[in-house]
């Protein structure tokens, strides 16, 4: 069985597509969405020595060697332009998915869909689709095990059209924003409680320049998320 934070990026997964999972690890989501028709065929990725062993291991035990090629390397430089219609990047923090992302724009050519799961810095990730002319069209957040995890889908589009308050919506998530789920309140009362305890702090820390800006960064997060909370 997938965890369901696996799960729920399977499900944004087009019938048919040829997947390629960046950072796969066990190979457990290409194998899954393989195996459950999701994906016509699969490429995983890894960059570690331990954890691509193990992608081939899990290949071959599920006998889907002719389906799932397991390649070495760094991000999306395992693929061929054109090869790969939907990437899977999940399980890492936004500011490397969006480097991964940055460092590979040539290889998205063809590329119709992304599905993203940012342990930390979903920010980041929404600001490098923004950037990058790729339409958020559906999000997930879930809990699973004590963590919340959020799930970011994006395609080619009009990168504004999910946005009505942009600040608050690349922290927050548009869709996760208007949904307002138990679980979305959940992580930003976290969140807030963290931030607060950071600028106490900082106050008592007082006066350098960074920490005043920081400060000032914390408090407007704070602000905004209050907002959407109310
Ligand atoms: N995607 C799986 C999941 O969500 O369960 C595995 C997540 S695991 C925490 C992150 C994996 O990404 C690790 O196996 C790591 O080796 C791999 N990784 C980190 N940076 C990478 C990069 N630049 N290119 C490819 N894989 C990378």
């Amino acid at each position: 069985r997938l965890s369901k934070r696996l799960e729920t990026v399977a499900s944004f997964i087009p019938k048919g597509a040829v997947l390629a999972d960046i950072g796969s690890d066990h190979a457990y989501l290409p194998c899954y969405a393989c195996l459950h028709g999701c994906a016509s065929k699969a490429i995983a990725g890894e960059v570690a020595d331990g954890p691509f062993r193990l992608a081939q291991q899990q290949v071959e035990k599920s006998g889907l060697s002719h389906l799932i090629s397991v390649r070495k390397g760094d991000g999306l430089s395992i693929l061929a332009p054109g090869e790969a219609d939907c990437i899977t990047i999940a399980g890492m923090g936004g500011a490397l998915i969006a480097r991964i992302l940055g460092d590979g724009k040539e290889k998205l050519a063809g590329v119709k869909r992304l599905i993203l799961q940012p342990n930390i810095g979903a920010e980041l990730v929404r600001r490098w689709l923004l950037d990058h002319g790729w339409e958020l069209v559906a999000e997930r957040i879930l809990k699973e095990d004590g963590q919340i995890y959020e799930v970011l889908v994006a395609e080619r589009g009009d990168a504004r059209r999910p946005y009505r308050h942009l600040e608050a919506e690349l922290l927050l998530g548009p869709f996760l924003r208007r949904e307002n789920s138990e679980v979305f309140r959940e992580k930003w009362k976290r969140e807030i409680e963290n931030w607060k305890r950071i600028i106490a702090d900082l106050t008592a820390k007082g006066q350098s320049e960074a920490a005043e800006r920081k400060k000032r960064e914390l408090e407007r997060k704070v602000q905004l998320v209050e907002e959407a909370l109310l």
